[in-house]
């Protein structure tokens, strides 16, 4: 650890953020604005607009009218497909700056925002070349019937995103609901509305029609709610906490709406005594360090067979203590400084509980050298029992707990024994165990033998209180379409005749 570096602030920072409507970049209609702070400092460095009803009333409009009258929705797909990989090299050639005000704004270490980046660009190129390719079905009845699907965009999607990497998780949502033909309202996290406020100049250069994507910022439960409430919103994308997709889901129902939710996770990884345990050590302490532990997909839970635990523990401690905590603008940084004091507050509260549930074996609280910002040690506990409540909740920091167990029927039931089902990494060289274990264990995602890896083809979502609905490949191009059946005669009508009785 270094002595606490000098804060880098980015140049020509916004003297302020403000909604984009209808093409413009405008304030809130009663000039309502809510602080934002960056982590290192935690000193408020601009003020965003804070969206309330009428804005969302106003964003919803402009949406709706682009849809109703403007070229997107009836557009070829090649002619979208254009703009969407335009957006894509924009992205891409800004991928420095876009990194800068990223660890910025939400404190991730500057190199892993640079990925980040580089895969928001990624998702507008996968799903151009998805809508290109796609097919749909036709199924004929010889003789009979020609039967046909024809798939059309669905209207005003509401996309609604976490802080955890914000602007690779716009552009999750984002490239498949422009892909398909449909006009967005984004309504980005609160802490973290810096990066966000590049899409609209990145739109409007790469020929995206005016009105297609709104932008409103506020808080949750004022612009969210909001957008979530409006009847001309068929669609909620939503990513965030478990707790929040309930509310959502509730608010939701009088309106029917299509929801998709990407929710909370405390996925299990399970390493066995037969797996290389050099590679599985790497993956987990990566699993749960990388992105500030601030990630869905965390590998939060690690669990060890007895044989190897000793060993496991030891090793893992070690590196974690390892593990470089510094300036999120430092290239050297692995671990930067959390999103926000009140999430910072929530992640040290659980690591006050975890000293009375497990053995602390790294980390523990503030590292040294850090006196201010958001700044987390990368945190172990082993002998973590099932019941404690760092092995049930999810912490979203630096705070991993290990676990052993001696069968595989002992691991599973731990593995499956939380709310959440997001994901889950398997480490073993066994084959069938793998596969055995995999079928069995309840997370939408499973990784054997790896980290997070993603194949952008895959279905991507969890089960449980994790999530509803699956995105990813053709998945998300479903849930943004509407899928019309369309039935054809062939020859003569073929129906019962009523009403010719005597
Ligand atoms: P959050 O639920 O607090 O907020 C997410 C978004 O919802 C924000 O834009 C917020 O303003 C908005 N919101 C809050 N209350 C709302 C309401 N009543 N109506 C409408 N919108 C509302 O989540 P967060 O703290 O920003 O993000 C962290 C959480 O997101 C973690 O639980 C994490 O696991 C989850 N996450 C899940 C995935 C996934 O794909 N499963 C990916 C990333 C993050």
């Amino acid at each position: 650890m270094t002595d606490q570096p000098i804060r880098h602030v980015p140049a020509d920072l916004p003297d302020r953020i403000r909604h984009y409507i209808g093409g413009k970049l405008v304030d809130s209609a009663d000039g309502g604005m809510f602080d934002v702070l960056d982590p290192v400092s935690n000193e408020v460095y601009v003020r965003a607009a804070a969206g309330q009803a009428a804005d969302v009333d106003r964003a919803v409009a402009a949406a709706r009218t682009a849809f109703t009258d403007g070229p997107w929705p009836r557009m070829a797909p090649r002619e979208r497909s254009r703009v969407l990989h335009r957006i894509a090299d924009l992205v891409e050639s800004r991928d420095a700056r876009l990194a800068e005000l990223e660890s910025f704004d939400s404190g991730l270490p500057i190199t892993q925002a640079l990925g980040q980046a580089r895969r928001a660009a990624e998702n507008f190129r996968f799903f151009a070349d998805l809508v290109v390719a796609q097919t749909d079905d036709a199924f004929k009845v010889p003789g009979r019937q020609l039967n046909y699907v024809n798939r059309k965009p669905i209207g005003v999607a509401g996309l609604i995103t976490p802080w955890n990497t914000p602007f690779m998780l716009e552009s999750w949502k984002l490239g498949p609901a422009l892909a398909t033909g449909n006009t967005v309202v984004l309504k980005p996290a609160e802490f973290t509305p810096l990066s966000a406020s590049l899409w609209a100049g990145i739109f409007e250069e790469a020929g995206l029609p005016e009105g297609v994507f709104n932008l409103v910022n506020g808080l949750g439960e004022e612009a969210g709610d909001a957008l979530v409430k409006h009847p001309d919103v068929p669609l909620i994308s939503f990513t965030g906490e478990s707790r929040t997709g309930e509310t959502i889901f509730a608010n939701a129902a009088p309106y029917l709406k299509g929801l998709s939710m990407e929710l909370g996770g405390k996925s299990p990884a399970v390493v066995f005594a037969d797996a290389d345990l050099d590679a599985a050590i790497d993956a987990t302490i990566f699993g749960v360090f990388s992105l500030n532990g601030e990630r869905c997909t965390a590998g939060s839970r690690i669990l060890v067979e007895r044989a190897v635990y000793d060993e496991f523990v030891e090793r893992y401690a070690a590196q974690a203590r390892r593990v470089v905590v510094g300036d999120p603008h430092d290239p050297a940084t692995e671990v930067g400084a959390l999103v926000h004091p009140e999430h910072y507050a929530k992640v040290m509260s659980y690591v006050e509980i975890g000293k009375g549930e497990g053995r602390l074996v790294a980390g523990g609280g503030r590292p040294e050298g850090f006196p201010t910002g958001n700044y987390v040690a990368p945190t172990v506990f082993a002998d973590v029992p099932p019941s404690a409540r760092i092995f049930q909740e999810e912490i979203f920091g630096p705070v991993v707990a290990i676990t052993p167990f001696d069968t595989d029927e002992e691991a599973l039931a731990l593995a499956n024994g939380v709310r959440y089902g997001l994901a889950a990494y398997v480490w073993t060289n066994d084959l069938r165990r793998a596969h055995t274990f995999s079928q069995s264990v309840e997370a939408g995602m499973v990784w054997l033998n790896s980290n997070n890896v993603r194949d952008l083809r895959t279905p991507f979502g969890g089960v449980k209180a994790s999530g509803l609905g699956h995105e990813g490949g053709y998945r998300s191009i479903d849930f943004y379409t509407h899928q019309q059946a369309v039935h054809v005669t062939l020859g003569a009508a073929h129906h019962p005749t009523f009403g010719k009785g005597a």
